[in-house]
């Protein structure tokens, strides 16, 4: 029962919150729903049409994304190091291809950005740890501001807000998919809900259902990410102490240990039905 409408344009969005969302598509079709579901991303289109406003603020630090050829084909095997400028992540791609991820200050991420690829090479080799095996080629890179972005409501009557539409953390610990995926589960969940219930399922009264189960909890995973951050990009001597005596800790006391594994792997807090296994149909 899915229309999939791809590629499309949205050459405007007529919001009255008294009617329906509409939408004009590019080739001069109209949509109507009784909810309008904005994972339109960081930039969010809707979002900024309804007049949903966002609290935000940059961090210190930009991600340069670095696309390499190494010499052994990459294995399903994905890591992270931190040091004081900020951490360096890598990720397999397919074959012998992997996406570098370094963080680092705006000015040196510009600088390194500058650099001709050979010589942008000769820097990420010098700066990364062996594991990452011989690299042979820069292919191509890309950089993003790190914005904390958190819409201060995600709903209005007819329209919900999803993923980076609703809230941008900072992916040191990759968990920005996550928590899309469980704002999808949890919204699947009340609109279903509210549908057997006979209740219209534009109806803010419906869709704060939906904000009431996901909002604090992706607060609480902002607020993590923001406390790994300040930790983890500094080098103040007993901040680095009791860091490294915390993680020291984290790693021998099993519970503790996969407490977290648990939290990063979306598994802890409240969760949806879906997120537990719990079929809704
Ligand atoms: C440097 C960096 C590294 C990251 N690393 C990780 C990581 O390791 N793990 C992780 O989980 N997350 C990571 N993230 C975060 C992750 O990328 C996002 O949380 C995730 O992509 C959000 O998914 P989304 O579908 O909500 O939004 P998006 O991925 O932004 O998708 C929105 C889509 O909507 C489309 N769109 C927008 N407007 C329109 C329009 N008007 N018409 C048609 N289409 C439109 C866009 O083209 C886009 O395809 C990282 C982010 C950054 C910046």
């Amino acid at each position: 029962n899915i229309e999939l409408i791809c590629p499309a344009t949205i050459s405007k969005i007529n919001y009255r919150p008294d009617s329906s969302p509409e939408l004009e598509l590019g080739d001069g079709r109209i949509l109507s729903a009784k909810v309008l579901v904005a994972a339109d991303g960081a930039q969010s289109r809707v979002r900024q049409t309804v007049g949903l406003g966002v609290t935000s603020w940059d961090y210190q630090q930009h991600a340069l994304v670095i696309y390499i050829d190494t010499d052994y084909e990459q294995k399903d095997i994905t890591w992270q190091r931190f040091v004081a400028s900020g951490p360096q992540a890598f990720l397999p791609l397919t074959g012998h291809y992997g996406s570098i991820v370094w963080y680092n200050s705006p000015d040196e991420v510009n600088r390194l950005k500058a650099l001709s690829f050979d010589d942008l090479k000769d820097e990420l080799v010098a700066a990364f740890p062996a594991c990452l095996g011989k690299v042979n080629a820069v292919l191509g890179t890309a950089s993003f501001p790190l914005t904390r972005r958190h819409a201060q409501s995600y709903v209005k009557q007819g329209v919900v807000l999803v993923g980076d539409a609703a809230h941008t953390i900072n992916p040191l610990a990759g968990q920005g998919v996550n928590i899309g995926l469980l704002d999808a589960a949890a919204l699947a969940e009340v609109l279903l809900e509210a549908s057997q219930q006979g209740l219209n399922i534009g109806d803010i009264n419906v869709l704060k259902r939906y904000e009431k189960m996901r909002r604090t909890e992706n607060l609480k995973m902002m607020t993590v990410m923001d406390v790994f951050y300040n930790v983890f990009s500094n080098d103040i001597l007993p901040v680095k102490f009791l860091r490294n005596l915390g993680l020291g800790l984290a790693e021998r006391i099993l519970p503790a240990k996969h407490k977290v594994m648990r939290g990063a792997m979306g598994l802890e807090g409240k969760l949806p039905k879906l997120a537990r296994g719990v079929h809704i149909i």
